[in-house]
Parts: structure tokens; sequence; C-alpha cells
């Protein structure tokens, strides 16, 4: 149930922001909006500048491309308002951006713009307790809230690992698509097949869960060294294609090193411990930033 008399300010009118926008004008929330292009949202207020936007309302929502953005547009907000920052991120740059100040919650949105506003929306939560049951009724005007504890960055960690998730499992569409197209194989026939790839996976994940709780990895009813062989045939039948097979050499390589490290008769699950102990190892002999070359965080700017 939306609390919908509180007013609401989004900065940032991208497609996400105009949703979430016009969620909180459908709930009834008196709404102001402000956009670096200037842009209005039907039944809310338009402002002249972030600053004079967040200073109508105890809730800020932030919503815009990037955290570089999201500091941008914040720089300048009222103490008198609590800020709620949708923007993806790293977990490190939403730690950065709460910094100081116990008014600021960081948020995922985990569902596209369609959801926003019903209850097939998700959105996950992280910051002060206090700060998020304060605001939990104006915020259920979005959809479904899930508050994930006091750790600002959790919010922006499970988005990560969900992306990641996601970049891979798209990825993989791309280049299997593409090694069927090589072969002749026609879209729609290869779809069916496909499909039946991707519902392997919700049992998969929650095995995973398992095994990684009990530290128990058996190695049926797949184990490393079978999937080791059985990628090696798909990279030839890629190369084969001149399809480029950097991201299957890449996976081949990890499975590739847990058989050399004896794991090759253990299941899929225990890849995920070997790369923590890879990480570990590579500390001990190389210590040095944490962050690879290219890779940005707040914390080094
Ligand atoms: P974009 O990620 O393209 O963000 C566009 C918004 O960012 C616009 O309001 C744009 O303003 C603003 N912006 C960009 N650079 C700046 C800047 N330097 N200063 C101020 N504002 C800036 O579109 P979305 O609305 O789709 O996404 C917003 C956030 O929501 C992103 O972090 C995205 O990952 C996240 N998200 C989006 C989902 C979706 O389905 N769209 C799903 C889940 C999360 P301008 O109009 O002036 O260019």
């Amino acid at each position: 149930m939306s609390d919908n008399n509180t007013p609401v300010t989004v900065l940032g009118l991208g497609p996400m922001g105009r949703a979430l926008a016009a969620a909180f004008v459908a709930a009834g929330h008196p709404t102001t909006v402000w956009n670096r292009t200037p842009r209005a949202v039907p039944g809310a207020t338009v402002a002249d500048s972030p600053a004079a936007a967040a200073a109508r309302s105890p809730l800020t929502v932030c919503c815009v491309v990037d955290y570089a953005a999201a500091r941008q547009v914040l720089a300048d907000r009222p103490h008198s308002t609590v800020v709620v920052n949708l923007t993806s991120g790293v977990p490190a740059d939403a730690r950065a951006l709460a910094a100081g100040g116990d008014r600021y919650l960081d948020g995922a949105i985990l569902t596209p713009t369609p959801t926003i506003g019903t209850p097939a929306a998700t959105l996950l939560y992280s910051g002060p307790q206090a700060v998020f049951d304060a605001h939990r009724p104006t915020l259920s005007a979005l959809g479904g809230a899930v508050y994930l504890g006091p750790d600002v960055g959790a919010a922006a960690a499970y988005e990560t690992a969900l992306l990641d998730l996601f970049a891979m499992a798209v990825g993989g569409l791309v280049h299997a698509f593409a090694l069927a197209d090589a072969e002749g194989i026609p879209p729609e026939s290869f779809a069916r097949f496909a499909a039946g790839i991707g519902a392997l996976l919700p049992d998969l994940a929650g095995r995973f869960a398992g095994q990684l709780s009990t530290g128990d990895f058996p190695g049926v009813p797949s184990s490393i060294g079978s999937a080791r062989s059985a990628l090696s045939h798909v990279r030839a039948a890629a190369a084969g294609h001149g399809i480029d097979t950097a991201a299957l050499d890449g996976v081949w390589a990890l499975f590739d090193r847990a058989v050399a490290a004896g794991h090759g008769g253990e299941g899929y699950a225990r890849l995920v411990p070997f790369i923590r102990e890879e990480i570990r190892t590579a500390r001990r002999l190389n210590p040095g930033p944490a962050a690879p070359a290219g890779v940005s965080c707040a914390a080094e700017r």
C-alpha cells in the first residue's frame, strides 16, 4: 500500500526514470521531476535544477545512466531530502556516494520499465533500516520492495552479479544462434531446443546454492571433466566457421585449470570456490591493486 500523500522527486527521465515518475503520479504522490535535457511527465511538476527539485520533497529518487552522472546530479541536494539512488553501478560506487551521510539508500531495479508500478516489479534496497522503513510506504508505489540490509553496497552487489548472469546468458544465446546459423539451422527450429537449455537454469541455480552451502560437489549428472571435453568440440566447431571463440576459450580454460587441479570428477558448482582459491593464490603471489587495469571504481577516482 503506497502512502500517497508524500511528495516525491525523480531526478533523471530516461525510460526508467519516466516509468518511476509515472508510477508515483499514478499512485497519487505530488511528484516533481528534473532531467538534464528538459522533459516532462504528465501530472508531475518540472523543476529547473536537481537541487530545486529535491528541495520540494522529503524523498528524492535518482535514476540516471551511471554513478558519475548521479554524483553530478546529487552534488547540491539539500540535507532535508532522503536520496534513493536507483542508478545501476558497482558496490564501491554506492558506498562512496553514501559516505558521510545517513540519509541515503541505494537500490537496484531488477525488472523492465513496463513492470514499474505493478506487483511484477522487483526493486532491491540497501542502507540504513530506519530510512528504508520510513519511506517504504512511498517506495511501494514502484512495485515489490526487498530490503537487503544496512550495507549500502548490497543492492549494487546483487545487481552486478545478476547482470553478470544476464550478460553471459545473452552472450551465450548470440554465440549459439551464430553457430546454428553457420550450420544452416533455421532460427525457429533452434529456438525450440534452446528454450530447453534455458529451462535448466533455475534448477541448476538451486543446486549450486545447496552444494555451495554443504561444500559437497557430486560429479553427477555432469562433471567438470566431461564439460571440458564438450566445450572443446564447441570451440572447434565455432572456430571452423570463423566465429570468435574468446568467450568460450575463457570458459574452457577455467574448466581446464580445475581439471588440472584435480576437480575433474566434481560438479560445476565446485568452480565457484575454485575461482576464489585462484584469486587468493594470485593475490598472495602478486599483491597489488584489487581492480584490473581499465576497471574503474569510485575509490580510485
Ligand atoms: P539510461 O541508462 O540511458 O539513462 C538515461 C538518463 O541518464 C537520462 O535521464 C539522461 O539525461 C541521464 N544522464 C546521462 N548522463 C547524464 C549526466 N552526465 N548528467 C545528468 N543526467 C545524465 O536510461 P534508463 O532510464 O533506462 O536507465 C536509467 C538507470 O536505470 C540506468 O542505471 C539503468 O541501468 C537502470 N535500469 C534500467 C532499466 C530499463 O529497463 N531501462 C532496468 C533496470 C535498471 P538526458 O535525457 O539529458 O540524456
